[in-house]
């Protein structure tokens, strides 16, 4: 099919703007990436984790046999070109944090759902953990180094002379009908990859966002044994330096700002005095703004009325997974007229969207 996209903008380079700048690289696109060089964006924050099964019932995430594999082989490929470990495989240690989890485990184990079963040797963690209930294994579970990944894809773009650092001024912004504007750029689109922020964005803040605050300890805990996941109520992930974890999280939907609080560092010490018998030391404590959505599905697609205005966002607690699959479908949709998700696609909202802007 014939392709008439010449050249794109992307504003945002998170892990929705890292993907998207990427398949328009891979595609041969002409694009450059605005971006204003948040350290406490969601995407400079996050774990990085790929947890295949999720809540208190252990369900299988949405669309998991697609967008999993996608996932990984979209991080290795990236890997790959900028020469670094983008993404590794692991298992997810699962310590019960009480009977019913136990339960509804077991349940789910009996019915043969995929992902999960049983630790048979529970000794290698008993110097190291305290726990009561039992562990089970989730497995394949994925850490992305995002700490890693993002700044090399950046450092790319810069070279490339595709990155302007800066806020987008939404002054001198001209969408007409046939191209968009943006300073001396002129491109056939622009995509916003803007995260929370897209909640204040005047093309698509009437979008159902439902943001949330969540939050991290940075600790450091050399005798913990490396290279696995670790869930008890809170996760344990291992960053790039050895014996140094990540430990989070909480959701906060009623919130002034984007700063740590007192609350979650105090009762995240708590969890994990009770939880490790190993000694840590709390190194850093990070906040940022999740772009969640009412609906818990991202959005991706074009703007009725601005119609070479587009959006890859609402990756909600789901990002690492969620983004390359989107990235890849919205620029198939955007090259070749390929449909999008029913679930994600903004065409849903055209009623809202179609309003004058706010
Ligand atoms: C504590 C915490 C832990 C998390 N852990 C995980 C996890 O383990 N696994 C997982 O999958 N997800 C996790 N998430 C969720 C994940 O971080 C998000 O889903 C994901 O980062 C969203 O990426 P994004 O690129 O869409 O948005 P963002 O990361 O918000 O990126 C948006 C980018 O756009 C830029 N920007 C915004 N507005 C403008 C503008 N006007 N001009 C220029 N630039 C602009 C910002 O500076 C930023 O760089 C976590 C989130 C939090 C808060």
């Amino acid at each position: 099919m014939k392709r008439s996209i010449q050249k794109v903008i992307i504003v945002g380079q998170g892990i929705s703007g890292t993907f998207l700048s990427w398949f328009c690289y891979q595609a041969g696109i002409d694009f450059i990436v605005i971006d204003e060089a948040n350290t406490h964006a969601p995407s400079r924050v996050a774990a990085g984790i790929i947890n295949p099964v999720t809540g208190r019932r252990v369900v299988k995430v949405w669309l998991d046999d697609v967008i999993l594999p996608f996932a990984e082989t979209a991080y290795k490929a990236m890997g790959t070109f900028l020469n670094l470990p983008a993404i590794t495989r692991t298992v997810l240690i699962d310590f019960f944090p009480n009977p019913f989890m136990k339960e509804s485990f077991l349940k789910k184990l009996a019915q043969k759902e995929d992902y999960i079963s049983l630790l048979e040797n529970e000794a290698p963690y008993a110097a190291s953990f305290n726990y009561e209930f039992g562990i089970g294994l989730i497995d394949p579970a994925y850490i992305v180094h995002l700490q890693q990944l993002l700044p090399a894809w950046r450092t790319f773009l810069k070279q490339q002379r595709r990155l302007v650092e800066e806020p987008l001024d939404f002054e001198q912004l001209r969408a007409e009908a046939g191209a968009v504007h943006y300073k001396d750029h002129t491109a056939d689109r622009l995509l916003f990859c803007d995260g929370a922020a897209g909640s204040a964005n005047p093309y698509f803040s009437r979008l159902p966002f439902a943001l949330n605050k969540g939050e991290a300890l940075i600790i450091e805990a050399p005798e913990l044994p490396a290279g696995h996941l670790y869930k008890k109520s809170m996760l344990l992930a291992p960053i790039a330096e050895p014996g140094i974890f990540w430990a989070g999280t909480n959701y906060i939907w009623d919130f002034k700002d984007e700063a740590p609080t007192a609350d979650f560092r105090q009762s995240a010490t708590h969890t994990l005095e009770q939880w490790l018998k190993v000694p840590f030391k709390i190194i850093d404590h990070k906040a940022s703004v999740r772009p969640a959505t009412v609906e818990r599905r991202p959005f991706a697609g074009f703007h009725p009325v601005y119609t070479n205005i587009g959006i890859l966002n609402g990756m909600g607690t789901k990002g690492c997974s969620l983004a390359p699959y989107f990235a890849h479908q919205l620029m198939e949709h955007l090259l070749y007229q390929r449909p999008l998700q029913p679930e994600v696609d903004i065409s849903r909202f055209k009623g809202i969207l179609s309003r004058p802007l706010q």
